[in-house]
């Protein structure tokens, strides 16, 4: 079986999504597929959806672009606040045709992936686009852990919450660490969840993603340039709490 990335949750941070395909390109990796959250929270969604469009093999929803077409009430002020500012910079109109092909492949999304024998959502497998599996849900909530993985058969893997590493039938969650983790996969059930690229929120900035074989899931951790993100995150009228948590990883 192929080795394959997995990127998630880019949020339209053209400077870590760069840094972390050359990475994958320096380890040689051909395939890379997305588990959503292309834009939201960052200034450059274009060249962001632009990037994936071209280098993914395949993408699924996540529930920032899933907010591009419906509405923002479930979404706090600093991500729906984003989120309009993403629909008029990716919307069609008149004279605005070259962003047609972008606004029909977000819109095309599917809410979930089979392949190479793993199952792929951006949330949960109970809600694809819009559960959190949180770290702490194997203490503080085992029937939802014991209701998520009764939906699954094989590992899976997810995003969403920012927060890289892997949940284990038993209720363990085990955080992903350093520059590359490497966790065993048996082929039992577990959730993996493999960060966030481009707002990473477990108090390391780096950019992370995932590399896949059939038997190990490693996650990488690729510093970018995020002095680079703020200032333009600034420079687009964002809230500066979007550029300031950058530098926190937080
Ligand atoms: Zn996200």
């Amino acid at each position: 079986m192929a080795t394959f990335a997995l990127i998630s949750d880019l949020h339209s941070n053209l400077e870590a999504l760069e840094a972390v395909f050359a990475r994958i390109d320096q380890l040689g990796i051909r395939e890379t597929n997305c588990l959503g959250d292309i834009v939201g929270y960052g200034a450059e969604p274009e060249a962001c959806v632009r990037l994936v469009m071209e280098r993914c093999s395949w993408s699924i929803m996540g529930n920032h672009d899933w907010g591009l077409f419906n509405a923002l009430d479930h979404f706090n002020p600093l991500a729906s606040d984003a989120l309009l500012y993403t629909r008029k910079r990716l919307k069609p109109g008149l004279f605005r045709f070259g962003r047609r092909g972008m606004w029909d492949f977000l819109a095309a999304l599917p809410d979930r992936m089979e392949a190479h024998g793993f199952l792929f959502f951006h949330g949960s497998p109970r809600d694809p686009i819009m559960e959190y599996v949180l770290k702490s849900d194997g203490f503080l909530e085992p029937e939802k852990m014991a209701e998520i993985f009764a939906k699954i058969d094989r590992p899976c893997f997810v995003g969403h919450t920012h927060w890289p590493g892997i949940h284990y039938q038993d209720l363990r969650f085990v955080a992903a660490e350093g520059e590359c983790s490497s966790f065993d996969l048996n082929g039992e059930p577990a959730v993996v969840n493999v960060g966030s690229v481009g707002q990473p929120r477990d108090g390391d900035p780096r950019a992370s993603f995932a590399v896949v074989t059939e038997n190990k899931v490693e996650i990488h951790r690729v510093p970018y340039d995020f002095r680079g993100t703020q200032t333009k995150i600034l420079a687009a009228g964002l809230h500066p709490v979007l550029a300031e948590r950058l530098a926190r990883g937080k």
